[in-house]
């Protein structure tokens, strides 16, 4: 099966100003897989006093894109005001923001403010990982008689910068689909890479994936952007990535059997490797009878520093990356505790 680029919301992280909006508008009306144009009209900035969004008026300037392109129109709402106005200005859908998403109180708020209304709602990831989270507002706007939610994954805050600002940790969206399965579920990769150079690899992974669609900020001069100015890409840049992607789409020769005999291989090899994590748990337990007898020490921070910087530099040498292996190694030591710590209580 191929995967497609089902959807595409596009346009400018912030409305600015009537001329901004239009232009953006007209550059990417023609773009078919477009679904909706975005443009933020109240913007949740982590500093006061840096651009806050236009208010209003915004409203206005898209609905002029939308009369004379006939894009259908998006935008964050954040609080029921941002409801009841989005709705005298007929969007055609809204999304929740990120900072709105981790609070219940939110989401409730604007759930209710939506009882008895039919307007698509996509939800943003909560900043936070946590998957609880947005699997309850889902829930909340699924309780309020919601009947079209989708879901936008625009990555997670990290305190340590890599080179995403928003690493996208990609097993939550997986995890998410597998709790609903026919959840559509939207990557942004402007959010995720904050960088406009990186969004293509990212846009291309998604679609691989299997998301359903995209978010991408789109300006007609990014560099003067008044917000996210690094990560919004110019209309010709966004037509690039699509292109990029249908091609894809339809040159890609995957060899189906290779493809299965591979899948076969990793089958098996974790097989192995679940045989090999049974056999050490197995010793870790004959090592906490021993220490128990003994009345040894459970957790000896030397040893443990030891075990860590070898399995560091052996991981090293396979090609295996240091967060991985610090992860992993994270993992089992958590488990050869609780195996010492149900031998020493019995
Ligand atoms: C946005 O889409 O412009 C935005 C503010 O996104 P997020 O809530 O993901 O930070
Ligand atoms: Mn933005």
């Amino acid at each position: 099966m191929r995967n497609s680029l089902k959807q595409l919301i596009a346009g400018p992280c912030s409305a600015e100003t009537r001329e901004q909006v239009l232009e953006t508008a007209k550059e990417i009306a023609d773009i078919k897989n477009l679904t909706y144009f975005r443009a933020g009209i109240w913007k949740p900035r982590t500093a006061p006093g840096s651009f806050e969004g236009i208010g209003e008026e915004g409203l206005k300037w898209m609905n002029e894109a939308k009369q004379q392109f006939g894009v259908k129109l998006i935008t964050e709402v954040a609080t029921p005001e941002h409801v009841d106005t989005c709705l005298a200005h007929n969007l055609d859908a809204i999304w929740i923001g990120a900072r709105t998403t981790v609070n219940p109180f939110y989401v409730q708020q604007i759930a209710d403010s939506l009882k008895g209304i039919d307007i698509p709602v996509f939800i943003k990831n909560p900043i936070s990982p946590d998957v609880g989270l947005w699997m309850g507002a889902i829930e909340r706007f699924k309780l309020a008689g919601i009947k079209n939610i989708s879901v936008i994954h625009r990555g997670f805050y990290s305190y340590t910068k890599g080179i995403f600002r928003n690493p996208p940790m990609w097993e939550i969206p997986i995890k998410l689909k597998t709790e609903f399965p026919d959840l559509q579920i939207i990557c942004d990769p402007s959010h995720i890479t904050g960088d406009s150079e990186l969004i293509e690899e990212v846009s291309k992974f998604a679609v691989q994936l299997g998301m359903d669609g995209l978010m991408i900020e789109t300006h007609p001069n990014p560099p003067k952007a008044w917000s996210d100015a690094k990560q919004q890409v110019t209309p010709d840049h966004l037509k690039k990535i699509v292109n990029a992607i249908n091609a894809n789409e339809v040159n890609r020769d995957i060899k189906h059997e290779e493809l299965e005999i591979l899948r076969k291989t990793v089958t098996s090899s974790d097989d192995d490797m679940l045989k090999e994590i049974a056999h050490r748990m197995k010793i870790v337990e004959k090592i906490a009878t021993f220490k128990k007898e003994n009345s040894a020490m459970v957790f000896q921070l030397e040893r443990w520093k030891i075990v860590l910087e070898e399995s560091n530099k052996r991981g090293a040498e396979l090609g295996l990356s240091e967060q991985f292996v610090a992860d992993l190694m994270n993992l089992i030591h958590r488990e050869s505790l609780n195996i010492h710590n149900t031998i020493y209580n019995s």
